[in-house]
């Protein structure tokens, strides 16, 4: 079974190419909604962000406040890095557990908007990066979110760029046509590889 790593900036189309490598028969693991349900219902995620945050950080009904965590690591640095420390290998965890019941697909999707900057990308086979123009990615975001262009900007800002980013990966699938041009590209890659 292969791992493929796969990332790319807000908008440009990670989830949309997630769900084209599943129509072709592999497995994805959605590292951000897994990290999410971590959050909720791991005991040691919660036990940790409790030390880290305070006990308040949940609700009396274990509502996680996502905006106060994000609020804090913004300005934070050493928050950040204690943040991922706790989280990453736990999702790392899940995501080995996703990939023991998953053993009989030829392939094995981990999408990550942060493949590189958590190290995770060492763990993969092979890394493909998905990349648009800025002003797609910036209308897809608007479109979908339901957000402002300048909340889009400001997301954009942390993030680490394409030119980075592709240092790192071995493939590119540029979306900035259709949904049948993405396609023609993850079968250039999985023929290739699998
Ligand atoms: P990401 O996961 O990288 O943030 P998404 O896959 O959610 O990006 O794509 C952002 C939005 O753009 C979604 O609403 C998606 O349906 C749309 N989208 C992505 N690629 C295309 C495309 N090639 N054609 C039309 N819409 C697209």
């Amino acid at each position: 079974m292969k791992i493929i790593g796969l990332t790319g900036g807000i908008g440009s189309g990670k989830t949309t190419v997630s769900k084209i490598f599943e129509t072709f028969g592999a497995a994805v693991y959605n590292s951000d909604l897994r990290a999410k349900k971590i959050q909720d219902e791991n005991h040691e995620a919660i036990s940790g962000l409790k030390k880290l945050f305070g006990e308040n950080i949940y609700s009396k009904d274990g509502i996680l406040d996502r905006k106060k965590v994000a609020s804090v690591v913004f300005s934070d640095e050493i928050m950040l890095q204690k943040l991922n420390a706790l989280i990453h290998p736990l999702v790392f965890e899940d995501f080995s557990n996703f990939c023991k019941i998953n053993t009989e697909k030829k392939a094995v999707v981990l999408e990550s908007a942060i493949l590189i900057e958590s190290g995770f990308f060492k763990r993969v086979d092979f890394s493909v990066l998905v990349t648009a123009d800025l002003e797609t990615r910036i209308n897809r975001t608007v479109m979908r979110d339901r957000v402002t262009k300048e909340q889009v900007l400001s997301r954009m800002k942390n993030q680490m760029s394409d030119i980075k980013k592709k240092e790192f990966c071995q493939y590119e699938i540029i979306n900035n046509g259709s949904l049948d041009e993405v396609e023609n590209q993850v079968k250039i890659i999985l023929d290739k590889e699998i």
